[in-house]
């Protein structure tokens, strides 16, 4: 067990915030016109605890391209309407080792599932969420669920939607692909649009730690007290960020960082540590891989300076 009080919790991450803040390398995302556009310097870190207590130091307040991070949000949607089983055979639970947006991985695992977590099984996760075929009503519940996760409600950046409907080819041959192998579950282009829409939400550092709280919760919001979902889906949904939160890094990650964590091409990662505390960080330049530099460089300081990996004997124990 590691016994850490709030007050030295709270040192750990002001310094990894200065410690971090001075690195200028990595790059805005530039495919999406509208994440070329967003100041480079913003950064900022927020921990939110199982009891609700929020720690944050930066920019935890500016709303970014949830971009994503958002396919944490819907798998644990549709896991919570099928199961974790249905989910596992439609899309699947599996590194695709490729890059975010790879059409190589569907060709390779045209017979084999993936995982919800990258775009293809992402797009295909927004086809099974119900009502099929009903674009208003799916968007809707897309939408509630996540609320519940964050605590409070995010909102459309339609600039980015606008940016991103209209430079989206590759995902739109994804949807495509996928139909071609069965492996989208309502009509493709609907899909790609919820799809599209749900990474253009805007959403705060602060918010994603709370939905990383919920899940490190047990489902329960630490700050509305709602149990969002049970079951024990957070293992399931811990583990599939676990296999491919990074996507093709997604091993360096896990092997030196020791937390899950989830990343989006605007700038945020979402990292849960099961039982003891959700963090985020958000920063716009990323790395070839399209991760947050100074997102992941601050995780991996409070990680090593807090001493306990996820799949370590060590666990943390946050006392007042
Ligand atoms: N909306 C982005 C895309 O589909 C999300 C990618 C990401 O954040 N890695 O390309």
């Amino acid at each position: 067990m590691r016994r850490i009080t709030k007050e030295a919790l709270k040192a750990i991450m002001n310094e990894a915030y200065t410690n971090c803040r001075e690195d200028n390398s990595g790059k805005n995302a530039d495919y999406i016109p509208y994440l070329a556009k967003v100041d480079s310097n913003l950064f900022g870190i927020a921990i939110c605890l199982p009891d609700g207590e929020m720690m944050s130091v930066g920019d935890c307040d500016y709303i970014f391209g949830i971009e994503s991070v958002s396919k944490v949000m819907t798998a644990i949607l549709i896991i919570k309407k099928y199961g974790a089983e249905t989910v596992m055979n439609m899309i699947g639970a599996d590194a695709t080792g490729l890059p975010f947006n790879s059409i190589m991985a569907i060709l390779l695992e045209n017979d084999h599932p993936s995982t919800p977590l990258v775009n293809a099984g992402a797009i295909s996760a927004v086809s099974m969420v119900t009502p099929v075929g009903d674009s208003k009503s799916k968007w809707e519940n897309i939408l509630a669920n996540i609320n519940d996760l964050c605590g409070s409600e995010l909102t459309l950046i339609d600039e980015l939607y606008k940016s991103e409907s209209i430079s989206n080819f590759n995902n739109r041959a994804i949807a495509w692909l996928l139909k071609n192998y069965e492996r989208i579950y309502d009509n493709p282009e609907l899909s790609l649009d919820l799809y599209t829409r749900q990474c253009s939400l805007g959403v705060t550092a602060k918010q994603l730690a709370v939905c990383a709280a919920t899940i490190a919760n047990n489902g329960l919001n630490p700050l509305t007290k709602k149990q969002v979902y049970n079951n024990g889906i957070s293992a399931k949904i811990i583990s599939m960020i676990a296999a491919v939160g990074f996507y093709e890094n997604t091993g360096d990650w896990i092997f030196s960082s020791g937390i899950p964590a989830k990343s989006g091409v605007g700038g945020g990662i979402m990292g849960v540590l099961p039982g003891a505390l959700g963090i985020a960080a958000f920063a716009p330049p990323l790395d070839g891989a399209g991760n947050s530099v100074k997102a992941q460089k601050a995780l991996k300081y409070i990680m090593q300076r807090l001493g306990v990996h996820i799949f370590g004997s060590e666990r943390l124990i946050i006392e007042n």
